[in-house]
């Protein structure tokens, strides 16, 4: 029996939730890696383009912690709280016209006047390993993407360990960000799952609990802590908790965690649960995008 299929059946046998270790998943995706890398005559550069807040300092860290373990170059930027606009595409056009940099990373939150959705528009598609760009949004749509976003991947690959097949689950995600919340809910329809898609309009109308209590599969991205109650958890789902709060000094999800566990099947923790996977994802980006540059030039 797969290794997969065999996790599925124990935790459909045990009462008890088996707790999905990110940075299990993540090593063996850096095994991987560093398997490929081995064999290429050049390594990739990513480009890390960050706000001094500290906000996702963290996230930033990580980035070029596994980067230099796995000898992949990098290029930061931290931009003032106070850049502009035009500031940071400055940055970014210098990255898109440098053939040394493969793949270019804009972490958020940005500050209020730098506008998202243009510093998207104005990564070089091929260098945008977070799958952001017009151009790669629209491949996500059509289920036809190279490359596609770190955390919604991330997300992907720890439901895929479960080995639990979603076709015709219903699938739940919390959350419709662009870099979080669409991209899981596109992937989960690749998968056939029954997607249903919950956000603030959601909750205001009291309707939260109602879909998170039938979910197969729950996926929360609102950076709200504890906002999904352990009690509302349907007994052997798999729970995806994406979020990051800092509450007391302590890092928490969005998930109710001890008393999720005790009705799930399957539950990432936090931390070590999504954010190992996803930072890892960043560099299995930046050689994926190396790769289709080399192919194409
Ligand atoms: P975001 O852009 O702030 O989006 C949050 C989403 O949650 C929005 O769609 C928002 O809906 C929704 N939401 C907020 N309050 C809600 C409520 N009470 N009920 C239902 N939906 C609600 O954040 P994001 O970038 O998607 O990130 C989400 C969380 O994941 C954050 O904690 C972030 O730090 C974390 N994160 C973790 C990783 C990782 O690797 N672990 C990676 C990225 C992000 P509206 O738009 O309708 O307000």
């Amino acid at each position: 029996m797969p290794r997969g299929a065999e996790r599925a059946a124990a935790a459909a046998r045990a009462p008890m939730s088996v707790v999905l270790d990110g940075k299990a998943i993540a090593e063996g995706i850096k095994q991987r890696l560093q398997r490929e890398l081995a064999a290429m005559r050049q390594r990739p550069t990513l480009g890390i383009l960050s706000f001094q807040t500290s906000a996702s300092d963290i996230y930033r860290r990580a980035q070029s912690a596994q980067a230099a373990s796995l000898g992949i170059a990098t290029r930061e930027h931290a931009a003032s709280p106070q850049a502009s606009q035009a500031d940071v595409e400055r940055v970014i056009e210098s990255w898109n016209q440098d053939a040394a940099v493969h793949g270019i990373f804009v972490h958020q939150p940005m500050p209020p006047q730098v506008d998202p959705q243009r510093i998207s528009a104005a990564i070089d598609p091929a260098k945008d390993i977070e799958g952001i760009h017009p151009q790669n949004s629209a491949r996500r749509f059509f289920a036809k993407a190279r490359i596609g976003s770190c955390t919604a991947l991330a997300v992907m690959e720890l439901i895929e360990s479960t080995g639990v097949d979603l076709t015709g689950r219903e699938a739940v995600v919390v959350g419709h960000s662009e870099i979080v919340g669409r991209p899981v809910s596109m992937l989960l329809l690749d998968k056939l799952a029954t997607t249903t898609v919950c956000h603030v309009g959601t909750d205001k109308a009291g309707l939260l609990e109602a879909h998170v209590r039938r979910a197969d599969v729950l996926v929360v991205a609102a950076g709200r802590p504890r906002l999904i109650q352990g009690a509302w958890i349907k007994p052997g789902a798999i729970v995806i908790d994406v979020g990051i709060n800092v509450v007391g000094g302590h890092v928490v999800g969005d998930v109710e965690f001890e008393a999720a566990k005790a009705r799930a099947g399957f539950i990432t923790p936090v931390p070590g649960g999504v954010g190992p996977v996803t930072v890892m994802m960043v560099m299995k980006n930046t050689v994926e995008a190396f790769k289709l540059q080399q192919a194409s030039a």
